[in-house]
């Protein structure tokens, strides 16, 4: 059978399952081949989200983690077991998380700035600004479009900016908004961590980082890594809305942390 790698047909989607400090993890598929971006939830919870999401959790092809703190690798041991998954992570990622994953079989050690491919899906790893060992951001490229994921972080550096151009669909963190932070209940220290060049992206942040990268191929933004206590939907759609001009026709999603968002389509 020819490959259909220049199948006009072929549609990338995107669903996230759970965003926020208590779990995180996004399904992308093409039609043939399905990864989960982070298994932050319970390997339960998973199940069930894509369940109601439509998602045959069966039809899972891989795991790709972006860094070890536990709102992002909760579940992803016991999914690896129970479904004889491969898991990609650094190096870095690997022995900082080693303790909480459990037994790995299929442990895949990617490094930052090398491509590699799960299937037709080809992930570009790129370097993050965060509080973890070897933390990263994901391009997932096929066919020539192109996703971008960038949670967790403290600063959108020029290596950030580069990788998210030209993409038809963004997962861009808006954690926090500056004044509720500020004011808000969290322990001096902690603000200033969140605050930091290795902590996570405000909602203005945010919305500059789109400033520079938005392009006419933009099609969907969806903002991500809300904070419960620092933020709400409303805030940050008012600032990201700051940076959307009137020629500007992507539409904006805020995924949440309870229920999974809805499936965005690219066709
Ligand atoms: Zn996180
Ligand atoms: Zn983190």
């Amino acid at each position: 059978m020819a490959s259909d790698s220049s199948d006009p047909d072929c549609t990338l989607s995107v669903c996230v399952l759970a965003s926020g400090s208590k779990g995180n993890a996004i399904h992308i598929g093409d039609g043939r081949t399905h990864i989960l971006v982070d298994a932050g939830l319970s390997g339960i919870e998973i199940q069930r989200r894509m369940a109601a999401a439509n998602l045959d959790i069966e039809k899972l092809n891989a795991i790709v983690v972006s860094h070890e703190h536990s709102d992002h690798i909760r579940g992803v041991g016991v999914l690896a077991r129970r479904y004889d998954l491969p898991v990609y992570m650094t190096r870095g990622t690997a022995t900082a998380a080693a303790g909480q994953l459990g037994r790995i079989d299929k442990l895949h050690r990617f490094d930052i700035g090398h491509a590699f491919a799960v299937d037709e899906l080809a992930i570009h790893p790129f370097s993050v600004s965060h509080d973890a060992r070897d933390p990263a951001g994901f391009t997932v490229s096929r066919n020539g479009r192109k996703i971008g994921i960038a949670t967790d972080l403290g600063i959108a550096t020029g290596m950030v900016k580069q990788h998210l151009k030209a993409c038809e669909l963004l997962v861009l963190e808006a954690n926090h908004d500056p004044l509720m932070l500020k004011n808000g209940p969290y322990p001096w220290p902690l603000k200033q961590r969140i605050q930091s060049r290795n902590g996570h992206l405000s909602n203005q942040d945010s919305r500059d980082l789109l400033g520079e990268i938005k392009h006419d191929g933009l099609c969907h933004v969806i903002l991500a890594h809300l904070s419960e206590t620092n933020n709400t939907p409303e805030k940050a759609l008012q600032s990201i809305q700051e940076a959307v001009g009137g020629e500007d026709r992507f539409e904006l999603h805020v995924a949440c942390q309870e229920r999974c968002s809805d499936l965005v389509v690219l066709r």
